[in-house]
């Protein structure tokens, strides 16, 4: 079990604007959703758990490991999955993987293709494998994203807005595949939809305007909004 532990976090931009105030959460294995409208302040919470950004106050601690003063451990530990991947060169689904597996350092020829056969079949990309990323629908894209995300074998991964843009149906299976993949890691969900965080996440936090307004199990806490 993945233990993160943010506690009394604070962020101020260099122009004064104050990001994140006493920020407090803890997160476990499981899909965990950031609610907020744009400006909430959720991106500042994914780049400051990713150690790209550094807080005024407060810690993060990732199983056990200061994340503030150690930021490499976490970014070691954590895959991220941008709203939007953008372009892809002409190449096929595995060549590409096998590619940011060589860049990643996985050095073995035979469990490279091992670890990026299972990723593709994991995200049901198996049988398109020979053919090139940028000719795969949003939905195929983003799953694809997802199995870049996965290399390297993270702890956590967050995932940005990941279903802007999909079709219902697509959608529906991005949303089983991080079901899927949060039962053995801690999978934090950004986003502004209240539907995606009521139908994936066990556990979830409302941020506006910097502030945390509530945390805690959906059921108990959008019934109303
Ligand atoms: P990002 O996509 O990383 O958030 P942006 O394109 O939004 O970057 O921002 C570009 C630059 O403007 C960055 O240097 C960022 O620090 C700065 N910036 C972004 N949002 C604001 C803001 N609301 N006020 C002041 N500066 C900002
Ligand atoms: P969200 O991801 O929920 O839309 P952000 O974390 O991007 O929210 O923004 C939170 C607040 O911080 C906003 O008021 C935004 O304008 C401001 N902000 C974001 N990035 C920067 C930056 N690099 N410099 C200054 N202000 C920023």
């Amino acid at each position: 079990m993945n233990r993160l532990d943010i506690d009394q976090l604070s962020v101020t931009y260099q122009n004064g604007v104050k990001a994140l105030q006493h920020i407090s959460l803890d997160i476990s294995n499981g899909m965990f959703g950031l609610l907020g409208p744009n400006g909430a302040g959720k991106s500042t919470l994914m780049k400051t758990i990713m150690g790209l950004q550094r807080p005024r106050q407060g810690t993060i601690t990732f199983n056990g490991e200061d994340a503030v003063e150690n930021p490499a451990f976490l970014r070691r530990q954590t895959g991220f999955l941008p709203q939007d991947f953008g372009v892809y060169p002409k190449v096929s689904a595995y060549d590409l993987l096998q590619h940011l597996a060589i860049l990643k350092g996985v050095n073995n020829a035979r469990q490279r293709k091992t670890q990026i056969l299972d990723l593709l079949a994991k995200v049901n990309l198996y049988d398109v494998r020979h053919k090139a990323v940028h000719t795969f629908s949003g939905g195929m894209k983003q799953r694809f994203g997802v199995a870049q995300t996965l290399l390297g074998h993270p702890q956590m991964i967050i995932v940005d807005e990941p279903t802007a843009g999909l079709d219902p149906e697509e959608r529906n299976r991005f949303n089983i595949l991080l079901n899927d993949i949060s039962e053995e890691m801690i999978v934090i969900l950004s986003t502004h939809l209240v539907e995606d965080v009521r139908n994936l996440c066990s556990r979830m936090a409302i941020i506006r305007q910097g502030t945390l307004l509530a945390t805690g199990a959906p059921e108990d806490m959008i019934t109303g909004l």
